[in-house]
């Protein structure tokens, strides 16, 4: 059997993470086993799809890489199907209209679901169901919905595995009723427990808490300046694990590991603390030209500046604010670092004037200030802090003397003199 799964979004609003890792999961399982990936646009709620959503959609599968291989379907182009399967299941004695709507006959026998993560669930009708067990698959004003409509693009499509979130377990009798009624075996089903915030709430772009209502959707994500192939990396381990303590995997070797019965049952808890270290971990060990095509929408900067900072962020955002002393004089001064070597002004002019004097080059440079402190007695660390601190504005940053080369003579001058 070849592998087909899809991704179904509603283009109806943002990005959700959720949605993400739905659909990083149908790409890894696709990817895994040889088999398709299949994007579905389920766009049928015409008061609600905008295309803005959809390019959100199709932009933040392309920033991820997650490329399908079929498609992009839309549901709303494909009403002519929808019509002959209606007309299918009346044939069959199996819909029927009501109210102008048209119903489907459910079985009132349980439904029996083999999940792939949630084991066997046993569904019976609600005592409200129960009542009136036939569930509209066509309202009055002509348009199926979504559960009839999903099942019949999943049919046409040939799914053979439906990856989807834990919320969409309540439908699923409901859906392998339908695949019965048209005389197919339904796919294989693989709900996916839910990510909820830290704290165990829902994550969700209304959170009150303007903190977590960020981290709902994909796109404060890219403006923040994550990288894909870290978000990517830890969307992977939301709910699934190579079964070791790594944190840091190629996407190669997820691909090959990846499984759907390895999905955790339990729920996943986000850690944006986690994310973004790894996501420093990814830019320090990234190729400095993938750097520096990540940082052009973020100001960018000269080539060599780059691959300076490059080691020292956690976040691409940050970008401007580390290479604010390369391109200006104007940059803040952390007020501790001055006030603890504000005594060292003499020693400075005194490294002013070695460096006046030495070829600018980081291995000149550390050899003329490395002389100085044994001229003057000192340590060269005593040296080092007090001209970083007059160069820079901190303690902390990239190797010092290449940081010098980089920042000319005239201005590292200027700025120990000052
Ligand atoms: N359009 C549905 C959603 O976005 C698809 C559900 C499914 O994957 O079957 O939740």
């Amino acid at each position: 059997m070849t592998v087909r799964v899809r991704f179904a979004p509603s283009p109806t609003g943002f990005l959700h993470i959720g949605s993400v890792r739905t659909a990083l999961f149908n790409w890894l399982y696709a990817r895994h086993t040889g088999g398709t990936f299949v994007l579905r646009i389920e766009d049928t709620d015409t008061a609600r799809n905008t295309e803005q959503s959809l390019r959100t959609i199709l932009d933040g599968l392309a920033w991820l890489s997650l490329k399908h291989d079929e498609g992009p379907y839309f549901q709303s182009q494909r009403a002519e199907i929808y019509r002959r399967r209606i007309q299918e299941l009346k044939d069959k004695g199996l819909a029927y209209e009501r109210d102008g709507a048209v119903r489907f006959k459910m079985p009132r026998e349980p439904v029996v679901m083999n999940d792939l993560i949630a084991g066997t669930v046993t569904r019976e009708l609600t005592d409200r169901e129960a009542l009136d067990p036939d569930f509209v698959i066509v309202r009055s004003d002509g348009n199926p919905v979504f559960h009839f409509v999903n099942v019949v693009d999943d049919l046409e499509m040939k799914i053979t595995h439906v990856i989807r979130g834990e919320d969409h377990l309540s439908n699923t009798p409901k859906h392998i009723a339908l695949f019965r009624a048209f005389g197919a075996e339904p796919p294989a089903y693989a709900h996916i427990p839910m990510i909820l915030n830290a704290d165990g709430t829902k994550m969700s772009k209304s959170d009150p808490d303007p903190a977590k209502a960020r981290l709902a959707s994909l796109a404060n994500y890219i403006t923040d300046g994550y990288v894909p192939e870290a978000v990517r990396n830890y969307l992977c381990l939301l709910g699934w694990s190579p079964k070791d303590d790594r944190q840091v995997l190629p996407i190669e070797e997820v691909i090959q590991k990846f499984d759907l019965p390895q999905i955790l049952r339990s729920n996943a808890r986000f850690d944006v603390t986690k994310l973004t270290w790894l996501n420093g971990e990814y830019l320090r060990t990234m190729p400095v030209d993938r750097f520096i095509e990540l940082a052009q929408p973020f100001g960018g900067g000269d080539p060599k500046v780059l691959a300076l900072v490059k080691d020292k962020l956690k976040l691409l955002k940050e970008l401007p604010e580390k290479t604010r002393h390369f391109v200006s004089d104007d940059f803040p001064v952390d007020p501790e670092a001055a006030a603890k070597w504000s005594g060292a002004g003499e020693r400075l002019h005194r490294l002013a004037d070695k460096f006046a004097a030495t070829a600018w080059e980081a291995p000149a440079l550390e050899a003329a200030l490395k002389g100085l402190a044994t001229e003057l007695g000192i340590k060269p660390a005593e040296l080092i802090h007090p001209c970083r601190v007059a160069v820079s504005g901190t303690t902390a940053g990239p190797s010092l003397y290449h940081m010098l080369e980089v920042l000319g003579r005239d201005r590292v001058l200027a700025r120990l003199r000052k």
